[in-house]
């Protein structure tokens, strides 16, 4: 999953990005909503994490501006904790949700995985498809009822393609979902991926899509 973190305070800025590669979400971070404007006009992103209170341009004209372009990526606002009036201009501006700054971290990830899964059609908090469970907040993953171990970027493939059946993801896409800005790509890397998840997993979980890209099929193969 590739978010776009919206702060331009350095030290909560950093924290978060920490936070959230360590929970392998690849993350682009800007500092103002001019940047952040242009990151959402260029990039695809599954969620936006976006502070109010911005240099050069401010959060809720960012969020209106999204939302004027049509543009359905799930945002989460930060605000302070006394600033009821910002959260409800920021919902009603097309915020999903928001989360109180100075930040829960806990709180913080359990809020993106509630948003996450929303956007991708589910209520129930583990995806079930084929045998394979996945559990977004623990990161389990199970075959057949038998644990599996999966590397970060293994599980950075697999969760959009599981949490979508029949939904057909390109290379491109999926690289998309594994790396930031600032990271170096392998040209091979996607197919390194889902070779370890077919070895791992069962060879007929992923499907190629000739010309397309991949997907987990609806019905079983
Ligand atoms: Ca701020």
């Amino acid at each position: 999953m590739r978010l776009l973190l919206v702060e331009d305070d350095s030290m909560i800025g950093e924290a978060v990005l920490d936070l959230l590669r360590a929970e392998h979400y690849a993350v682009d971070w800007v500092r103002d909503g001019e940047m952040a404007d242009t990151a959402l006009r260029t990039q695809d992103y599954d969620l936006v994490l976006l502070d109010l209170g911005l240099p050069r341009r401010d959060g809720l004209d960012v969020l209106r501006a999204l939302r004027a372009r049509r543009q359905r990526v799930p945002v989460l606002i930060a605000t302070a904790r006394d600033a009821v009036q910002q959260r409800i201009e920021g919902l009603d501006a097309g915020a999903d949700d928001y989360v109180l700054k100075p930040y829960d971290l806990h709180e913080l990830l359990a809020r993106l995985r509630a948003l996450l899964r929303r956007a991708a059609g589910r209520a129930e908090p583990v995806y079930e498809h084929q045998g394979i469970c996945i559990n977004p907040a623990t990161r389990e993953v199970t075959a057949q009822g038998q644990p599996v171990q999966l590397s970060a970027r293994e599980w950075a493939v697999l969760e959009p393609l599981l949490a979508r059946p029949g939904l057909v993801l390109s290379r491109a896409q999926l690289e998309e979902k594994l790396y930031g800005w600032k990271d170096e790509i392998s040209s091979n890397a996607v197919e390194v991926y889902i070779h370890g998840l077919r070895r791992k997993l069962g060879p007929g979980l992923i499907q190629n899509v000739r010309g397309v890209g991949y997907m987990v099929p609806k019905a079983g193969p």
